[in-house]
């Protein structure tokens, strides 16, 4: 396979100092109150997706109680989703097999069959994007939607989720809960809290008031580590937290810890986790990070290729798209940044191709020795995968598509449990394992 490089490595010091990151999750949150022309978000998620899709097509299924995943006899495999009946015995998600035919001797087991899935949640994101380009497809089942521009049309806020709701059940039959806020972390934990088949809409001035009683973990970003240091404050409820003292807040967590107030009070109009280095080029989708302590180090550089390969494949295929272009922008300590580019012979959405493409970057723009803050690699010239299959060839296609249902599987999984859940052995130190893990709760 031949490799394209765009040899020349471009420097670009001007202006970069001043948008630099901050090392966090969290961003500086803008005042929303000073906002006058007030956004709405929407965000839809869709009710034990992958378990309603078989209920769906197997009407049979309907009302009992059944688990996506394992073997049909109930002895082999983990539990990938349950449907409601079936969560009344406490059957999750990540469950053994045999764990919950114990809890729930009833239980059906279905196969789980990836690629119905992932159409399904192409259509409904096609579905979202004619309500709003503003669309964010946060993972399988999950999407945000700014909503401002089309409230007038329906009446109403709460009348746009019902209309997208009606939607989604009229083009695929199948139920979401909606939830709608000035934010969309806020919009995303009112959905959370309204399931099944929920729409709940926050007027703008009541989501302190709504968030106040619940638990700290009931918010997005809030993971297990977080809430047990807040615990050590005595903060227990997302109302705790949204008293707590800013000042204070910051000395204990850094610029975290003002965000974290602003997200318990619904005013943190900061980024989501996966709003990260989306690029201005919309035909691009990319993923950054800033280290908090500089990398000197190859393998543990390389090891970020691999997450970030990861990523970028995910988010790819959640779109049902390609692309071919491939960039790296690397960050020295000095702030020195470089961009370089290499383009792939066929638009791909495999991470393998995007890790070893991203490897030979990496070793273009790297100088060994010089400590690197940020490393981002994006994919970009985008197109649908409908329009390249036709460009590949029968023995091309046919590997293509074996590799395909492994990576939808395994897509599956990580929409399940976070990026977290499978992580490659090759090239992950130890600490890209504990900043992954430290990203927060993903949104399941
Ligand atoms: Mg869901």
């Amino acid at each position: 396979m031949s490799w394209i490089h765009k040899g020349e490595i471009e420097r670009v010091r001007q202006s970069e100092m001043a948008t630099e990151k901050l090392p966090s999750r969290l961003e500086a949150a803008p005042d929303v109150s000073s906002n006058t022309s007030q956004k709405l978000y929407l965000h839809v998620d869709m009710d034990a997706f992958f378990a309603s899709v078989e209920e769906r097509d197997n009407p049979s299924l309907k009302g009992r109680p059944i688990a996506v995943g394992g073997s049909v006899d109930g002895l082999k495999g983990i539990v990938t989703a349950a449907n409601y009946p079936a969560r009344k015995f406490g059957l999750k998600a990540g469950m053994t097999a045999i764990e919950a035919k114990r809890r729930c001797p009833q239980i059906i087991f279905v196969h789980l069959d990836a690629r119905k899935y992932t159409y399904a949640s192409a259509q409904i994101m096609d579905l979202l994007e004619s309500f709003s380009p503003d669309l964010r497809i946060l993972s399988v089942d999950e999407a945000s939607l700014e909503i401002s521009g089309i409230i007038r049309r329906y009446g109403s806020p709460a009348a746009v989720g019902q209309a997208v709701k009606d939607a989604i059940i009229s083009r695929c039959n199948l139920p979401s809960t909606v939830g709608i806020a000035t934010n969309r972390l806020t919009a995303k934990v009112a959905a959370d809290t309204s399931k099944p088949n929920g729409l709940r809409y926050l007027i703008p001035g009541s989501e302190a008031a709504y968030l106040a009683p619940l638990p700290v973990s009931k918010m997005c970003g809030i993971g297990p580590a977080t809430e047990a240091s807040l615990a050590k404050f005595g903060i227990k409820t997302l109302g705790e937290l949204a008293n707590a003292s800013e000042d204070m807040f910051r000395l204990k967590f850094g610029v975290v810890g003002p965000a974290l107030i602003q997200m318990a009070r619904g005013q943190y109009a900061g980024r989501m986790a996966h709003d990260d280095a989306r690029g201005t080029d919309e035909k691009s989708m990319g993923h950054e990070r800033t280290f908090g302590a500089p990398i000197l180090d190859r393998a543990e550089l390389r090891g970020w290729v691999v997450a970030l390969s990861e990523m970028i494949a995910r988010r790819v295929r959640t779109a049902a798209m390609v692309g071919r272009v491939l960039t790296m922008k690397l960050r020295y300590n000095d702030f020195e940044t470089l961009h370089h580019q290499s383009v792939i012979p066929e638009p791909t959405d495999d991470e393998e191709m995007l890790i070893l493409q991203g490897w030979k970057l990496l070793d273009q723009c790297w100088q060994q020795g010089r400590p690197v803050r940020l490393l981002g690699l994006s994919l970009g010239s985008l197109i649908p995968k409908v329009e390249s299959i036709h460009q590949m060839n029968l023995f091309i296609g046919n590997q293509v598509f074996r590799r395909e249902a492994l990576y939808k599987a395994l897509d599956s999984l990580k929409d399940k449990f976070g990026e977290k859940i499978i992580l490659r052995a090759m090239g992950h130190s130890q600490r890209v394992r504990r900043d992954l893990i430290s990203f927060g709760k993903s949104p399941k």
